[in-house]
């Protein structure tokens, strides 16, 4: 099976997909995306993803060009279509073609586009191991909750980290954690799961979600406030979420070891419930 896009209605080879230069998803970085987890060819949490959608949607005043159940029948076509147990599928919507201008076009069409690429979850050394991680000043805009397709500083951030040979780039703002060029971020301290509230300075992860549900599910304490960075620094345990990495638990943070330098007890009750969680989910849907 060959890579299989939708783009404005059609499905098509994805090196087919074009879109016209004065799309506002390339002028202007003006559109929100979507990237949702597909594990035994089932969507993760779909009605999650959607739902983060029309928020996105509604943020950026642009309405949606599909229902719910649309949206869920496109996403199961596209996966049909592709030859993958796990895939990842990507979906953007942009405000569409139109004349270069900054205010909103009236009568522009939504470019709606979406491609399932392979999961690549992360391999077994790192969930062993942990990851190196860095660390940086979140100095992104402040609507960080909209997943917006704009991603430039976010770029910028996670190529210091790649740089550094880290895998992800833990931000401070105003001397608080935020999250990470792509993942939320958690910290154990004392056995307990601090994690930062959901406000406009994170975008509200859908795994983020699913470890807090986890974590009540084992019966971890866990307390959503602002981390100063002085306790990220000290923390017994630092983890990196997200739909591809799952749950990653950081071994250094600017080369200085978190915690005993290796993943804790905490994180692996955690990521073993997540697998579980995953599968039991994925199993019920059949
Ligand atoms: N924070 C940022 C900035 C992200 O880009 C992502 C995912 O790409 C996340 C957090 C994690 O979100 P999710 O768990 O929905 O993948």
């Amino acid at each position: 099976m060959s890579d299989t896009a939708y783009l404005n209605g059609e499905f098509l080879p994805l090196a087919e997909a074009r879109i016209p230069v004065l799309d506002r998803g390339f002028i202007f970085g003006d559109g929100v995306y979507e990237v949702i987890p597909v594990y035994s060819r089932r969507p993760f949490r779909l009605p999650e993803h959607l739902r983060r959608l029309q928020r996105s949607l509604d943020a950026i005043r642009l309405g949606n060009p599909m229902t719910d159940s649309d949206w869920t029948r496109l996403v199961n076509d596209l996966v049909a279509r592709h030859a993958g147990e796990d895939q990842s599928v990507y979906l953007q919507v942009t405000r569409g073609v139109a004349k270069r201008d900054h205010a909103f076009p009236s009568g522009a069409k939504p470019t709606v586009f979406m491609m399932s690429s392979p999961l690549v979850t992360p391999p077994r050394e790192q969930v062993e191991q942990g990851v190196p991680c860095i660390t940086a000043t979140d100095y992104r805009w402040l609507k960080c909750d909209v997943k917006s397709v704009s991603l430039l500083a976010n770029c910028l951030l996670r190529q210091l980290a790649a740089e550094a040979g880290a895998v992800e780039v833990v931000l401070f703002r105003d001397g608080c954690l935020t999250e990470a060029s792509a993942s939320n971020v958690f910290v154990v301290r004392n056995g307990k799961l601090l994690g930062p509230p959901k406000n406009h300075l994170i975008l509200p992860g859908i795994t983020y979600d699913v470890v807090l549900e986890l974590a009540a599910a084992k019966g971890i304490a866990v307390e959503l406030r602002a981390i100063p960075e002085q306790e990220v620094r000290s923390a017994d345990e630092l983890w990196v979420t997200s739909s591809s990495k799952e749950v990653l638990a950081v071994a250094t943070l600017d080369g200085k070891a978190v915690g005993g330098g290796r993943p804790g007890p905490v994180f692996r009750t955690l990521h073993q419930a997540f697998q579980e969680f995953k599968r039991k989910v994925m199993r019920q849907a059949a």
